[in-house]
């Protein structure tokens, strides 16, 4: 590395707890910083959560999470990648959203992540609810429809909720794939389980060829046996990765809105991470983290655990 700018402050150097909490403690390089057309992975934070249909508290997750990204050190224990010097990595701040509007938040993040996109800048986002990942699939997917490996225990391929409200969080891959940003026939879905209000969504998937991989099979196969099978579903063509939190047993992670118990434990949370290896990533969130759910904030720090496994993976993948 040419230069320091673009690496994070070293806990060596000043304490974890000390200094101003960036994500991952990287420089915040906001869209009009004169050094934006040198970064290669963007931080985004999309702090909104106006497509919750129960619990809501999203909106507060990307100023959790960069607290807790305070924890993370500059190298993977495992693979030995050190994403800061891989690729040049920054803290791009926050979409501002208007959270009383989801047509004009919706826009407002799209052309955030345009001015990303433009800029050759591949995007890591932290949530917000799972709304927020098609304002930026209309970004990502702009020119052509993407893949997707989304890790989850919903679907959100419901139609609609109250009668006719297309856009909520339980809605935003059934949207992706009318509005033709998901190659449906290249999208798995990981980990799917609860009660149901019905069948609709998953008819919809089978209609479509959404592969599904509730968790009964997760459990039984294993993640490595099932990410094999998800990189061969997503092929060599550009993917997208949504990380819901509540993919992960709320025992580790209860701090989200809808979760549901029976789900992968927070080691096999970063193993399927580790099963990306290979996928040609153009994008990827974490998603749900809801603070007002996660007092002791066990949820932020797994957030921001998978975050960084999810940055390790983009760091040795894009060109
Ligand atoms: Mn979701
Ligand atoms: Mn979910």
């Amino acid at each position: 590395m040419s230069n320091t700018f673009f690496q994070p402050v070293s806990g060596m150097d000043l304490p974890r707890f000390a200094g101003i909490p960036t994500f991952m403690r990287l420089p915040h390089v906001p869209l009009d910083h004169v050094r934006l057309s040198e970064v290669q992975i963007g931080i985004i934070g999309v702090p909104w959560d106006s497509g919750t249909t129960n619990r809501p508290g999203p909106r507060h997750g990307p100023r959790q999470l960069r607290d807790a990204s305070t924890m993370i050190r500059a190298e993977h224990a495992v693979s030995g990648v050190r994403p800061f010097e891989a690729k040049r990595c920054a803290d791009l701040g926050d979409v501002g959203p208007n959270p009383a509007d989801i047509h004009d938040s919706m826009k407002r993040i799209t052309a955030f992540y345009d001015s990303v996109v433009k800029a050759g800048i591949t995007p890591l986002t932290a949530g917000g609810d799972h709304l927020s990942s098609l304002p930026i699939l209309r970004s990502v997917a702009a020119k052509a429809p993407v893949g997707m490996i989304h890790f989850d225990s919903h679907t959100d391929l419901y139609h609609s909720y109250f009668d006719g409200m297309m856009y909520t969080h339980g809605t935003p891959f059934r949207r992706a794939c009318e509005e033709g940003l998901l190659d449906p026939k290249r999208v798995v879905q990981i980990g799917i389980r609860g009660t149901q209000y019905d069948s609709e969504d998953r008819d919809f998937a089978r209609a479509e060829g959404i592969r599904i991989i509730p968790i009964e099979e997760f459990h039984a196969r294993g993640p490595e046996d099932v990410m094999a099978e998800a990189r061969e579903i997503a092929g060599a063509g550009a993917t997208y990765v949504s990380y819901d939190i509540d993919f992960v047993d709320p025992t580790f992670a209860p701090g989200t809105g809808t979760p549901e118990v029976g789900g992968p434990n927070s080691y096999q949370a970063l193993q399927v991470v580790r099963g990306l290896t290979g996928v040609n990533i153009v994008g990827a969130d974490v998603v749900e983290v809801s603070p007002p759910f996660d007092p002791s904030g066990a949820t932020a720090f797994l957030g921001v655990s998978i975050m960084f496994e999810l940055l390790c993976q983009m760091a040795v993948q894009q060109p």
